[in-house]
């Protein structure tokens, strides 16, 4: 297949590929750097990063990838049990890491190899692919583990053809081109961060400026000097909206912006309604997985609406199953059923689990997402929120926590909310709020949350409990781990 990243040459020009806060890398240079890290890795079937967001975790993953081997992106902050299970698992050959990282005794066993950044080293033709290196499409490229919001992390074995087909879906979709810079703020261990928010940009040959942490500061410094593009995940959009009414700098810099762009997890109404009254830009969404990279979004050329996440992007097929397994034909905003989609943006399986992969495909090959959710008339995609833990039956009805969580934020006493089931005599199940307020000295009362949710939706979707908590249960990408509510 043609390169991963056609813009990665020794073009002597300086165009600019990388920032990390002061460093920064042209693409010459990290054509240079990227081909060193590959020399040395070359001849290994996967190899792990010790995925810091550094510029080195930047250039270890291409330079891994130019070698035709695997990168296992290693999350800094996972401890010693879930580090022990990743190397386990995925058995790599060495563990590349920047040169002054410390690494866990997890990681003892592994050899390790500093990755420099330093330019001019490569000399020309640095930047072809790594000698004898001839990867194939269907070629793991990634081994990512998933978030484990549901369970213990799995291994996704990403191919090469996924990568490339889904960048240039978006760039489709997106209208994403060399001119873009992108400001990203998000960890580099998952697909957000690591495919859409670095590989994305280095296939179009445009710039990436990583905040290191993300903060509304860095937003307003980067979008106001000149950067087009934001992706971010929910809690960061949720900062920005709270941090407007009193940040105009902040206001401008989103309002110059070309494209804001939220993923992970739904972005709620509240918070893109609050972004779109202060800016004038409403945020589009886009809707992933570890295993299927991207699925759906929001064209940067329609008008978005708040609470979906657009339509299936070029090449991906997509539909709607109800509990029979039957097709949901209906475009009417309410029948519910299970996404599964089909494409070549899909992993090929998960790593040494041929039961969970069989258990994850149809008998005709798609793919079952695990969440579910209605369309539009127009076929956009509304999530309502996933089938094991947000599709709450009670009274003989199908109720999505999402559409609760979304009337609950807007109570001005709720500051977070998560909606969950538990078991009822009567009702099968009953729905649970659990919220954080805003004043923990003097929270809004049962019944009011109750006849708030019931005007704004119906009746029978009112929460029946409410229970308050100092935070909500996160992981590290911000979304709510819902099997950690208190039982
Ligand atoms: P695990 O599979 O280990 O339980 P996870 O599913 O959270 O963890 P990821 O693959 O990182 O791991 O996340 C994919 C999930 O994130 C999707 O299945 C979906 O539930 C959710 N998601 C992603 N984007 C959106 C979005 N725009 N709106 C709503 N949900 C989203
Ligand atoms: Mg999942």
């Amino acid at each position: 297949m043609s390169s991963l990243f056609p813009a990665l040459t020794d073009d002597p020009s300086g165009r600019p590929a990388l920032r990390f806060g002061e460093r920064s890398l042209t693409y010459a240079e990290l054509a240079s750097a990227a081909g060193d890290v590959g020399a040395r890795v070359r001849g290994e079937e996967r190899v792990a990063v010790w995925a810091t967001p550094s510029l080195e975790t930047a250039v270890a993953v291409v330079g891994v990838l130019l070698a035709g081997v695997a990168a296992v992106p290693l999350n800094p902050k996972s401890g010693d049990k879930e580090l022990a299970h990743i190397l386990g698992d995925s058995a790599p050959g060495a563990v590349l890491a920047a040169p002054g990282d410390e690494l866990p005794g997890a990681l003892d066993g592994l050899s390790r190899i500093d990755v420099g950044t330093g330019a001019g080293r490569g000399g020309p033709g640095a930047a072809a692919p790594v000698a004898g290196a001839r990867p194939g499409e269907e070629d793991p490229a990634l081994v990512v583990y998933t978030s484990g919001t549901t369970g213990p992390p799995k291994g996704a074995v990403v191919p090469r053809r996924a990568i490339a087909t889904t960048l240039d879906a978006l760039a489709d979709a997106w209208q994403w081109t060399a001119d873009d810079v992108l400001v990203h703020g998000l960890p580099l261990f998952h697909v957000h961060g690591l495919v859409l928010g670095i590989l994305g940009p280095l296939r179009r040959g445009g710039a990436v400026v990583h905040l290191g942490r993300f903060d509304t500061q860095g937003v307003t410094r980067e979008l106001g000097g000149g950067a087009s593009m934001l992706f971010g995940v929910p809690t960061m959009y949720h900062r920005i909206a709270e941090a407007l009414p009193g940040d105009p700098a902040l206001a401008g810099a989103l309002a110059g912006a070309r494209l804001l762009v939220s993923g992970s997890a739904a972005l709620p109404v509240h918070d893109h309604e609050r972004i779109a009254a202060a800016t004038g830009r409403r945020v589009i969404e886009r809707y992933g997985m570890t295993e299927t990279l991207m699925n759906t979004s929001v064209r940067a050329d329609a008008e978005p609406r708040p609470g979906t996440v657009g339509v299936p992007l070029p090449g991906v097929e997509l539909r709607l199953v109800d509990e029979d397994g039957s097709a949901v034909e209906a475009y009417d905003g309410e029948s519910v059923g299970e996404i599964q989609v089909r494409g070549p943006n899909l992993f090929t399986e998960y790593l040494n689990r041929p039961d969970a992969t069989a258990a994850a495909f149809t008998p005709d090959g798609w793919f079952r997402t695990g969440d579910v959710a209605v369309r539009d008339p127009d076929g956009w995609v509304r999530i309502v929120g996933r089938k094991a833990t947000d599709l709450i039956k009670s009274g003989g009805y199908k109720i999505g926590a999402g559409e609760i969580e979304n009337a609950l934020l807007e109570h001005p006493g709720v500051r977070e909310a998560a909606v969950t089931g538990e078991p009822d005599a009567d009702l099968g199940e009953r729905i649970v709020a659990w919220i954080v307020p805003v004043d923990p000295a003097s929270p809004p009362a049962e019944g009011e949350l109750a006849d708030h949710v019931a005007r704004r939706l119906a009746p029978h979707k009112r929460p029946r409990v409410v229970r308050h908590l100092d935070a909500l249960p996160r992981n590290d990408m911000g979304k709510i781990m819902k099997r950690a509510l208190p039982s």
